[in-house]
């Protein structure tokens, strides 16, 4: 069936400015890490990325590793852009990133300019297009000078590769650095995609002063501790879900401790008395920063998407309602 977006889908999404960029992001992105590799169901992608547009989500990210295996999940948003959304391509916000193992040999790794070029070359052919929004640098590279990959990620904006172009994962002091070196290049930095969420706070203690400084923005990624932060576990381990999944190393069972469930329980007791989902509270906590541009999600079924979207619905906090998160986290 061919697809038609919803009309209204922009009547309900927030779009957050990137600091002082002319970049708008939802409140609320889509990211391709789990979910949309080869043995994924297509069918089921694909309702994703149509619910997610439907809702207003116009930002996708991706990565050039993701899967399994590698590279997949922009081969699969490929074949779905091509098959739905190339009327809508100037409505989207797609990123991808290199950084991390892609291929063997000296050139499919970290931070040079050769895997970065090829990289983002590869990528576009996998998914079928002639630029992307946004490109990240996504980890830092204690080898390479920093001075390289920041000329390179200067280069694919000159190139018109990806008009726009960030880091990730990198520190408050490499970004620090780094900031400076594309300011130096007149390259406007304008996006740190970065972990964040009630479970992992490590932006508050520097970064986000970074960020604010150089008038630059971020997306929050990992905002559910994949998962732990919604009512999936309350009630133990359901057989499908990502902790269950011998072959995802990055959610165990023993993340999923006595100790954090108090926690989840409680927070989940929060939420409900402010009449929204326990994942909604903590998207809305991550958004509650200026900084924070937009929330950066996963899912593996619509249903996800369609209760991670509705935490636009009340996202301000009163001061007694972040002391008693404050409470919970520290306990
Ligand atoms: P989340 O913390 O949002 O976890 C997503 C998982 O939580 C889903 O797969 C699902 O688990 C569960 N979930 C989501 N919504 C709900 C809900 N409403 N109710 C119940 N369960 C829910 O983020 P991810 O770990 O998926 O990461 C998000 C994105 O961040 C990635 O796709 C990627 O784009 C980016 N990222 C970037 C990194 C970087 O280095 N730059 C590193 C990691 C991620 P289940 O599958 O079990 O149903």
């Amino acid at each position: 069936m061919v697809y038609v977006a919803a009309q209204d889908r922009y009547e309900q999404m927030l779009y957050n400015r990137v600091g002082a960029s002319g970049l708008k992001l939802p409140a609320i992105s889509l990211g391709l890490w789990n979910n949309f590799g080869e043995t994924d169901s297509l069918d089921n992608q694909r309702a994703m990325l149509q619910r997610a547009f439907d809702l207003g989500i116009t930002h996708f990210d991706l990565a050039n590793n993701y899967g399994p295996p590698a590279g997949a999940a922009e081969e699969n948003f490929g074949y779905i852009l091509k098959k739905d959304f190339q009327s809508y391509r100037d409505e989207l916000i797609i990123s991808t990133k290199a950084g991390f193992h892609m291929w063997e040999g000296p050139y499919g790794d970290w931070g040079s300019k050769k895997y970065l070029v090829s990289s983002l070359d590869q990528s576009l052919k996998r998914m079928g297009l002639d630029y992307v929004d946004i490109f990240y640098h996504h980890r830092p590279d204690p080898e390479t000078p920093l001075e390289e990959t920041m000329a390179t990620l200067d280069l694919m904006v000159k190139q018109g590769k990806a008009l726009y172009v960030g880091i990730s994962n990198y520190d408050a002091e490499q970004s620090k650095k780094a900031i400076a070196i594309l300011t130096e290049q007149k390259t406007p930095f304008v996006i740190h995609q970065a972990s964040y969420s009630m479970f992992n706070r490590w932006i508050e203690d520097g970064l986000i002063k970074v960020l604010e400084d150089a008038q630059a923005g971020a997306i929050a990624f990992i905002p559910l501790a994949q998962g732990l932060l919604t009512n999936k576990y309350l009630k133990g381990i359901p057989e499908d879900s990502r902790a269950a999944k011998a072959h995802i190393p990055f959610l165990n069972k023993k993340d999923i401790s006595e100790d954090r469930l108090e926690k989840v329980v409680k927070l989940n007791k929060l939420a409900q008395e402010r009449g929204q989902s326990l994942a909604q509270l903590a998207l809305a906590w991550v958004l509650r920063k200026q900084v924070v541009a937009s929330a950066l999600i996963g899912a593996s079924r619509v249903s996800q998407i369609e209760d991670n979207v509705n935490a636009v619905k009340k996202l301000e906090f009163t001061q007694s309602e972040l002391d008693q998160i404050e409470k919970v986290l520290s306990d």
